[in-house]
């Protein structure tokens, strides 16, 4: 079983003085008491390098939320998987539901961004999950399949990759897949993932995202097949976010 992590998803919030007390805190529980679990959080970009410092000795790692899938150029705004790893990052998101739906991003760029990110000796966090129409007709699996087909680059190992299924109406919503929904979806890319790899397949941490909170999270992150969290709204709460990490079995 491969070692659970609970990734913190801040999105487009916070500002320093928050952030950091925030990270501090945090910090200072895992010092003091730690979990059975590994801790990433992901802060906005303008925040990762306070953080990174703020997080100096702390178990708990960075991440980014996205990077563009070139290393370097004419790209206003954007970020490259080499600067994240230079700003302290171990871990960046790439193919969040967010990104897709607001910035119209493909399977096919998802995978270049990954790509991007290994290259840059950073672990790729990969989303994907079935919009509520899609669940509703009856092809969350078919979905997931060819988001999983198509994202993941040549490049990928269970090393330097992690797959969140993250159900685009559990996101944000205050709704959550069922119990039975997550252990379906888990277990089919699961397979996948071994026939892809083979037995490494098993050791490639499969996260569940989606309205992830202290009351769900134990029941959540002890199904079948799940290997931790990626908790959005929730990882904002100091209070919240160590509940969920402590729910690790
Ligand atoms: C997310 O942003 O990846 C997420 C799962 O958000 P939330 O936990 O708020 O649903």
């Amino acid at each position: 079983m491969p070692t659970p992590l609970i990734a913190g998803n801040w999105k487009m919030n916070g500002l320093l003085g928050e952030s950091i007390e925030r990270v501090g805190a945090l910090a200072a529980r895992v010092a003091a008491e730690p979990p059975h679990c590994d801790i990433a959080v992901c802060p906005p970009a303008t925040l990762l390098r306070p953080v990174a410092d703020a997080l100096n000795n702390s178990a708990i790692a960075l991440g980014g939320q996205d990077c563009h899938a070139a290393q370097a150029g004419a790209h206003t705004g954007d970020v490259s998987a080499e600067m994240l790893a230079d700003a302290g990052c171990r871990y960046v998101i790439v193919g969040h539901s967010e990104r897709r739906s607001d910035h119209g991003e493909s399977d096919a760029l998802v995978r270049s961004k990954a790509a991007a990110a290994h290259s840059a000796g950073l672990v790729a966090v990969v989303c994907l999950g079935e919009s509520e129409a899609q669940r509703d007709a009856g092809e969350a699996l078919a979905v997931v399949e060819r988001q999983l087909a198509g994202s993941l680059p040549a490049s990928v190992s269970a090393a330097d990759t992690v797959i969140a299924y993250e159900p685009v109406w559990a996101i944000g919503t205050g709704r959550t897949a069922s119990l039975d929904e997550i252990a379906e979806v888990h277990a089919h890319l699961r397979r996948l993932l071994c026939g892809r790899l083979g037995e490494e397949g098993r050791d490639l941490r499969l996260l569940y995202g989606g309205s992830v909170k202290p009351a769900n999270a134990a029941g959540i992150l002890a199904a079948d097949e799940v290997n931790g969290a990626l908790v959005g709204g929730a990882s904002l709460a100091v209070d919240d976010f160590w509940a969920i990490c402590r729910s690790c079995p």
